[in-house]
């Protein structure tokens, strides 16, 4: 019998074969390697180079449309879309599209020519005002969740102009790109960015209320700021080629756990191989060219896992620039041999990735040294605390009213894998405050601060402490999904593959709602208690109380804390199709349609967009799952096994004992049993295919499907560990992860 074709060794020469490639990083005329400072956003055109290519009424007139959300006026879209074309040409875009964030998890764009011809028939470069601000993309096959039907099955896309647009460069092509938003013709958001913008702009409503109550009467507006923390892996395409299950799942649907994984915790801030740091300073370079202000890069807990975190900007921008990043990773990396994984747990058994979402929110004041102030930054003097605390307490209160819908949030299939998994946070909501400003909360829940003023209690308290000890990062908590890092909230539970858009869209939904309800609540305290003070701290003092049961600040990954939390009663939604049902709650859509975030139908297209997306998922890692057995796993297991017979039966022949009769026996063994399995997760992917509902589907793949595969995926991993290793076509973890 001819050997198979085995593929591995000549992937792994080619591994060991790769050279850094380095960036090129731009020169000036001298031939002087040019500073960040000097080519940053150099692809983006910014508020500054706005305010420099407009005449001032015109981009007055801008900056007054993006504060205040007002339609910009046709002649002035006009002259501004002249200067973007001018400067697109200038840097060599011929093309410019409307780049907008479907319910796909990427983005969309469709790209047009500048091209155009006068009227003598001459051609021209053209950008109008209402191309700018509005195109009709043929849209008809992107994710709605059945709200548009066949007869509208076209969206629209609008620039946002609170978004630069920017000049993507791919294969020496240069675009154009402008920020939109999706929408359908009956004004339903069908992208990600639309509910994003409207959560902030009611979460500012609520909060500005919320500050001149307590005399912060300066206050214009608040933003959400949000710093991403993307987390991912890097496997050589040599490898990855020769998994089907990655490039088609984006995970490793079998792979045995190799001898060395994370327990060593050598990876974890340890030097950079070469060849990485090469990919990441070329991949910065990009990202510092469109105005990306990537800050940070290291290894991760996992081997061949890295982290890329940037500075914190305003949420609408964060997020774009978060769906940039990761769409310069990816292609970054196939420049450099790569292929860049965002999955939430491609490799069984060892570290997942996230997308770390820091979040907080900021004032925009015209008039006072109140612009910039962060809410959630605990201050020196006590009025400053006395804000702090109550924004503290709404946030504590809207987590612990809108756990379900948090969790909805983060829900996909990746993160089902990673939550609740090594080195992730599980799956319940909870909100590690740490030590300090959990003892502060725990006090004021005694009523201690009340036999103080506000001035003596925060001394008492310790709570102007706070900002020293928080820059302490031993008061930390890896483990929480939701923890307060001194000046902000870390939502770790976010998935590395998601937009963080509806994770953010919903927090700052349930931070909105907990204003509105505490709105009404301190103005009656205040006029009984005749100080604004003492009724905040009341207020405070009534939410620690009520909201306590959604502090936790031991170890999440704990089996402790899944004991103590359904004690608690909080919930453990551990599969996509139970915890988004969470997102279609009474009390969820009551939410969001009061705070006008989602109209009901935009709530139940986000409902089936995702459970569609989750079924479409989960089929294609079953049916990947088949086909690796039937013709990869299967044919390799039967060729060693033939091996193993022709030995046995030349020993018989030889008269003596076969020293690989009880590997034979395993083989067969273990090769029934891979049968057996492949034809459980068949059959019970046969009855997901004979139902007609995704919501139905998506209750089976979650449940007996899924224990079907990990089943299957088991024998599997057992036959690696069995089967000769020259016989083996699929990379395995310890070549993929440790060789580059
Ligand atoms: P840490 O190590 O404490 O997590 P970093 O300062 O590196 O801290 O912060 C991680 C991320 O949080 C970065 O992206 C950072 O810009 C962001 N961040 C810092 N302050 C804020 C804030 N006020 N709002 C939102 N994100 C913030
Ligand atoms: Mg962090």
């Amino acid at each position: 019998m001819n050997p198979r074709q085995n593929a591995r060794p000549e992937a792994i020469r080619e591994v060991l074969s790769r050279k850094p490639i380095a960036p090129e990083i731009p020169k000036n005329e001298g031939g002087r390697a040019l500073r960040v400072s000097e080519y940053y956003g150099s692809n983006t055109l910014g508020i500054q180079q706005m305010k420099s290519r407009l005449p001032k009424d015109i981009f007055n007139h801008f900056m007054a449309s993006i504060k205040e959300g007002k339609k910009l006026e046709r002649e002035i879209a006009n002259t501004i879309a002249q200067a973007m074309k001018e400067w697109a040409l200038q840097n060599g875009a011929q093309y410019f599209c409307h780049w907008f964030q479907p319910q796909t998890g990427t983005t969309a764009e469709k790209h047009d020519a500048f091209l155009s011809f006068d009227d003598h028939g001459a051609p021209v470069e053209t950008l109008s005002g209402s191309q700018l601000i509005q195109s009709e993309p043929d849209a008809s096959s992107f994710p709605s969740g059945g709200m548009r039907t066949t007869f509208e099955a076209r969206g629209y896309t609008a620039w946002d102009p609170s978004s630069p647009v920017f000049i993507m460069e791919s294969g020496g092509v240069k675009t154009l790109c402008i920020p939109s938003v999706f929408i359908s013709y009956h004004g339903h958001a069908l992208d990600e960015k639309t509910g994003l913008i409207r959560s902030i702009e009611v979460l500012s409503q609520k909060s500005v209320e919320l500050l001149h109550m307590i005399g912060d009467t300066d206050a214009d507006r608040v933003i959400t700021t949000l710093g991403t923390e993307q987390e991912y892996f890097l496997v050589d395409r040599a490898f990855g080629a020769l998994r089907p299950d990655l490039t088609m799942s984006g995970r490793t649907l079998f792979g045995a756990p190799p001898a060395r994984g994370q327990q060593l915790e050598d990876h974890y801030f340890g030097s950079i191989t070469p060849r990485v740091q090469a990919f990441m300073a070329d991949m910065e370079l990009e990202l510092h060219k469109l105005g990306v202000p990537a800050k940070t890069r290291h290894n991760e807990v996992a081997p061949s896992q890295f982290e890329l975190a940037p500075i914190f900007e305003e949420a609408t921008v964060a997020v774009d620039h978060n769906q940039i990043t990761m769409e310069v990773m990816r292609r970054t990396a196939r420049k450099h041999n790569l292929e860049a994984i965002f999955h939430e747990k491609p490799f069984a058994g060892l570290n997942g990735s996230g997308k770390h979402s820091n979040w907080s929110m900021s004032v925009v004041s015209k008039a006072s040294a109140l612009n910039g102030t962060n809410l959630l930054d605990p201050g020196k003097t006590p009025h400053q605390n006395v804000r702090f605390l109550l924004f503290l307490a709404a946030v504590l209160k809207g987590v612990h009213k809108h756990s379900g819908l948090l969790r909805a949030g983060i829900a996909s299939p990746g993160n089902d894998h990673r939550l609740g998994a090594n080195e992730a946070p599980p799956a319940i909501i909870s909100v590690f405050l740490g030590d300090t400003l959990s003892k502060i909360c725990d006090a004021i829940a005694k009523g201690e601060l009340s036999k103080y003023s506000a001035e003596e209690g925060m001394i008492k308290l310790g709570v102007n402490m706070l900002p020293e000890v928080m820059k302490d990062n031993t008061d930390r908590n890896r483990t929480s999904p939701f923890a307060f890092t001194g000046n902000k909230f870390e939502f770790r539970a976010v998935g590395s593959s998601a937009s963080p858009s509806l994770p953010i869209t919903l927090l700052n939904s349930a931070v909105a709602d907990a204003i509105s309800d505490l709105l009404p609540k301190l103005a009656a305290k205040k006029q009984a208690l005749g100080s604004i003070d003492k009724a905040v701290m009341e207020i405070v003092k009534e939410t620690i109380l009520e909201t306590e049961k959604i502090r936790y600040e031991l170890n999440n990954y704990a089996e402790e804390w899944v004991k103590e939390a359904d004690k608690r009663g909080l919930l453990n939604l551990r599969k996509t199709p139970e915890a988004l049902e969470q997102l279609v709650s009474p009390v969820a859509k009551e939410t969001l349609v009061r705070l006008g975030v989602f109209s009901d139908a935009e709530i139940e297209s986000r409902f089936h967009v995702r459970i569609e997306g989750y079924v479409k998922r989960l089929s294609i890692e079953v049916e990947m799952m088949l086909q690796m057995v039937d013709t990869q796993i299967f044919p390799s297991c039967a060729q060693y096994l033939s091996q193993l017979l022709e030995t046995t039966n030349a020993a018989k022949l030889a008269a003596i004992e076969s020293p690989l009769t009880s590997t034979l026996k395993k083989v067969s063994a273990l090769m029934s049993e891979l049968n057996d399995r492949r034809t459980t997760l068949d059959s019970a992917y046969q009855k997901v295919l004979a139902t007609g509902d995704f919501h139905e589907q998506s209750k089976l793949l979650s449940r007996g499907v899924s224990e079907a595969m990990a089943q299957l995926r088991n024998v599997v991993d057992t036959l690696e560990t069995v089967v000769d290793d020259a016989m083996w076509p699929l990379p395995k973890y310890r070549e993929m992860l440790f060789l580059m």
